[in-house]
């Protein structure tokens, strides 16, 4: 059976939220007595078949985006992870130049430990711009890359590089499915965009997505652990945050581990057809 017509969309117990699962054997997923209904997507999307990471910084890439990633690399699909810079002043006592050069390093070794590409762009850490080279340089490795699913920053971030990465992307997307708009590679149109659950972006962030991770949760955890800070080294203990959140996400959906996602705006709107 191929990996999209074994896909399957279950209904999740309890708020408004989605949860979405690539697993072929079903859940035992149950609404819990008095809990409000649930929404469901009520069928198959292919989205999570090609997905690509857009991060500030390559941890965050690789720690709050890319789960996800792996789920699509898992299910036999296309995944990428693409840092705007190297995150190279993250360390307070290794120099950035020598820094950069490890997180590229990390960030190289953890993609093939789950079978997706790491891509760079070298704007400097802390100084990202929001400008129109940055965001046409996101819209050609969109129209390259081809995602249908887009996870990146979301903007209640006290760290102006994840802000500046949240506006590159919008306009980026926007940029890259315009045929009208003239690059190398022909217009692409993206149909998906979540925002990830990132420690650092939490101000305003509300999960309304739960994707089941557990297949590939140990795989990306073990990819991780590649990172020069992912054991707290910098001063945040990453691995015990995203390992522990990915149980507490798998309790709130009822899938054994899974990740939260934030739909942008316009993917929360339904259309419901009345007879
Ligand atoms: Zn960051």
């Amino acid at each position: 059976m191929s990996p999209t017509t074994r896909r399957s969309f279950l209904a999740l117990a309890g708020g408004s939220a989605v949860a979405l699962s690539m697993n072929p054997e079903p859940s035992n997923a149950k609404q819990l007595p008095g809990q409000p209904p649930s929404k469901n997507s009520g069928g198959q999307d292919k989205s999570f078949s090609n997905v690509m990471a857009i991060a500030a910084h390559p941890g965050d890439a690789f720690f709050a985006m890319g789960a996800p990633v792996a789920v699509a690399r898992h299910f036999g699909g296309q995944g990428s992870l693409l840092s705007l810079s190297l995150g190279e002043k993250g360390s307070p006592t290794i120099p950035a130049e020598q820094y950069g050069a490890s997180q590229r390093e990390a960030a190289q070794k953890a993609a093939a430990l789950i079978g997706a590409k790491a891509l760079f762009l070298q704007y400097p850490d802390g100084e990202i711009p929001i400008n129109e080279e940055a965001k046409f340089a996101v819209c050609d490795l969109i129209r390259q890359y081809k995602p249908l699913t887009i996870v990146t920053h979301w903007k209640g971030s006290w760290h102006k590089d994840h802000r500046a990465c949240y506006d590159i992307v919008e306009d980026a997307i926007f940029y890259a499915g315009l045929p009208g708009i003239v690059r190398k590679e022909p217009a692409h149109g993206v149909r998906k965009l979540f925002y990830a659950d990132n420690w650092e972006d939490a101000t305003g962030f509300t999960a309304d997505t739960y994707l089941d991770i557990t297949a590939v949760c140990d795989g990306w955890l073990n990819a991780c652990s590649a990172f020069p800070m992912w054991h707290g080294e910098t001063g945040f203990r990453y691995n015990d945050y995203y390992g522990s959140l990915a149980v507490e996400r798998g309790c709130l959906s009822n899938f054994k581990r899974a990740v939260a996602l934030m739909s942008s705006a316009e993917q929360r709107v339904q259309h419901i057809r009345t007879p």
